[in-house]
C-alpha cells in the first residue's frame, strides 16, 4: 500500500465523497470509521459535531505523534474547535477547524474549505487543499486560510446563515408567483432557469428550476407539490441567530428564515389556525403576469442583498472581538464556487470589500446602494402585493423594513429612549447639546 500523508475519519456521506476527491486528486488517503486505524500524519474527520468528534480525537491522539494534525471538517460549534485546538497543543498536536460546503457532490468533486486554527498546520496541508477544493476560472481556488482559533467555523456557521436567508426569500419568490401570479411549475421553471441567466445565477436558482421540472413518480403531478411542508434543520442557522444576537448585529433576514422554519414545523396547529382562519385573503385584482415575474426577480435580489450585509457584518463583527483580522473578500472569493450559496453575486461582494476592505455594510457600497435604489420600486410593489394578498414574505419584507431602517438618518428610537427614561430613570442623550439627561416625565407631563 502506498506511504499516506493523510487520512479521513468519519466514511458517511460527506467523508467518503472527500476522501475520494482527495484521492483522485492523487494524494494517497487513508481512511477510518471507527473499525480501522491507521497512522497518518494528518486526520481530517467528518463525523457529527460535538461529543462524536471528542471520542474521535480520543482514539485518534492516543495513535499520534508530537507535530502531527486533526482537522475537523464537520460543522461544529468554534468554541469547541477552540478548546480542542488548545489540549492539542499542550500535547503537542496541531489542530484546525475546517468548515466544509458543498454537500455530497462538493465533498466528491471539490467543496468549499474554510479552515481555520494552525497556520503551521494549514501551511503543511495547502498543497493538498488547493487541488481538492472548487476551482473557479479567474478566481482561484475556494479555499483560504481563514484565521485562527475557531474562526474557520465561526465563517462556515454565518455561511449556513446565509444559505438559510437564500432558501428562504427564493422560497417567498415561489410562493407570490404560484400563490398570487398563479404560475404553474413548468412556468416557475422556465423562470427560474431564466433568472438563472443573469444577476441572480447560482447554485440554488439552478436546483429550484431543476425541482420545478422533476414529475412526481409515485402518482400524478409534480413532486414539488407532495413534498410536505415542513422544514428541518441542524442547528448552524440558529447558531448564527444566537451570534447575531450576542454580537447585537441586526440580522433580520436570516432570523425571519429561522422563524421561518419554526413555524413550517407547526403543521398540524397551522393547518387547524387555517380552519379558524378561513376565507379569501385575495384582493382579486387581475394581476400582470409579465411585470410580476420581473418586479419579483428585483425584490429576490435587492434583498438578498440586505442578507448578506447581515452575516457579513455579523463575521466583521465577530473578527474585531476575536482579533481574527478575517478578510470579507477573500471569503466571499471562496464561496464562488463549490458551496450551496455559490452565485455570481459573490464576485460583486468580493470586489466592494477590495474597493474598502472597512465597509460599514455593503448597502453603502457605490454599486449595491445604486442596484438596491433602481431596484426598490419593485421590490416594495413585491412586499405590498403579498401583503395586500395574506402571503406572507418575511424575508422581504424583514430585508425591506432592514433598508428602510439603514437609511434612515432618524429613526422613532428617540420615543424608545424616553420610554425607557420614564420608566426606569435609564438616561437619555440629546439632538442638540452633549452629555446625560434625566428627565422626571411623570412631573412634567
Ligand atoms: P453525519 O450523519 O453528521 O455523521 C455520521 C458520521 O459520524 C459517521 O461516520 C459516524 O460513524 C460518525 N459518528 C457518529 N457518532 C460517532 C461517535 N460517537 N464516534 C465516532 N464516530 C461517530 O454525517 P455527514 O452528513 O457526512 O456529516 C459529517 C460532518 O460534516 C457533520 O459535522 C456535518 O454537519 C458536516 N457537513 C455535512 C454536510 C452534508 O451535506 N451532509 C455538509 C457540510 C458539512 P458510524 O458510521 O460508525 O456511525
Amino acid at each position: 500500500m502506498a506511504l499516506t500523508r493523510i487520512g479521513l475519519a468519519g466514511l458517511a456521506v460527506m467523508g467518503q465523497n472527500l476522501a475520494l476527491n482527495i484521492a483522485e486528486k492523487g494524494f494517497p488517503i487513508s481512511v477510518y470509521n471507527r473499525t480501522t486505524s491507521k497512522k497518518p500524519r494528518v486526520v481530517i474527520m467528518l463525523v457529527k459535531a460535538g461529543a462524536p468528534v471528542d471520542q474521535t480525537i480520543a482514539t485518534l491522539a492516543a495513535h499520534l505523534e508530537q507535530g502531527d494534525c486533526i482537522i475537523d471538517g464537520g460543522n461544529e460549534w468554534y468554541e469547541n474547535t477552540e478548546r480542542r485546538e488548545k489540549a492539542m497543543e499542550e500535547r503537542g498536536l496541531l489542530y484546525l477547524g475546517m468548515g466544509v460546503s458543498g454537500g455530497e457532490e462538493g465533498a466528491r468533486n471539490g467543496p468549499s474549505l474554510m479552515p481555520g486554527g494552525s497556520l503551521e498546520a494549514y501551511k503543511y496541508i495547502e498543497d493538498i487543499v488547493l487541488k481538492v477544493a472548487a476551482q473557479v476560472p479567474d478566481s482561484g481556488p475556494c479555499v483560504t486560510y481563514v484565521g485562527k482559533g475557531g474562526s474557520g467555523n465561526f465563517v462556515k456557521m454565518v455561511h449556513n446563515g446565509i444559505e438559510y436567508g437564500d432558501m428562504q426569500l427564493i422560497a417567498e419568490a415561489y410562493d407570490v408567483l404560484k400563490s398570487v401570479g398563479k404560475l404553474t411549475n413548468s412556468e416557475l421553471q422556465q423562470v427560474f432557469s431564466e433568472w438563472n441567466k443573469g444577476e441572480l445565477l447560482s447554485f440554488l436558482i439552478e436546483i429550484t428550476a431543476d425541482i420545478f421540472g422533476i414529475k412526481d413518480e409515485q402518482g400524478d403531478g409534480y413532486l414539488v407539490d407532495k413534498v410536505l411542508d415542513k422544514t428541518g434543520m441542524k442547528g448552524t442557522g440558529k447558531w448564527t441567530v444566537q451570534q447575531a444576537a450576542e454580537l447585537s448585529v441586526a440580522a433580520p433576514t436570516i432570523e425571519a428564515s429561522l422563524d421561518s422554519r419554526f413555524l413550517s414545523g407547526l403543521k398540524d396547529e397551522r393547518v387547524e389556525a387555517s380552519k379558524i382562519f378561513q376565507g379569501d385573503y385575495s384582493t382579486g385584482l387581475p394581476v400582470d403576469k409579465a411585470q410580476l415575474i420581473e418586479d419579483v426577480r428585483q425584490a429576490l435580489y435587492a434583498s438578498k442583498i440586505c442578507s448578506y450585509a447581515q452575516g457579513m457584518n455579523i463575521i466583521k463583527a465577530k473578527s474585531s472581538e476575536k482579533g481574527w483580522g478575517l478578510n470579507l473578500g477573500e471569503l466571499a472569493r471562496i464561496w464562488k464556487g463549490g458551496c450551496i450559496i455559490r452565485a455570481i453575486f459573490l464576485d460583486r461582494i468580493k470586489k466592494a470589500y477590495d474597493r474598502n476592505s472597512d465597509l460599514a455594510n455593503l448597502l453603502v457600497d457605490p454599486e449595491f446602494a445604486q442596484e438596491i435604489v433602481d431596484r426598490q420600486a419593485a421590490w416594495r410593489r413585491v412586499v405590498c402585493l403579498a401583503i395586500n394578498n395574506g402571503v406572507s414574505t418575511p424575508g422581504m419584507s424583514a430585508s425591506l423594513a432592514y433598508f428602510d431602517s439603514y437609511r434612515r438618518d432618524r429613526l422613532p428610537a428617540n420615543l424608545v429612549q424616553a420610554q425607557r427614561d420614564y420608566f426606569g430613570a435609564h438616561t437619555y442623550e440629546r439632538v442638540d447639546m452633549p452629555g446625560s439627561f434625566h428627565t422626571e416625565w411623570f412631573k412634567t407631563a
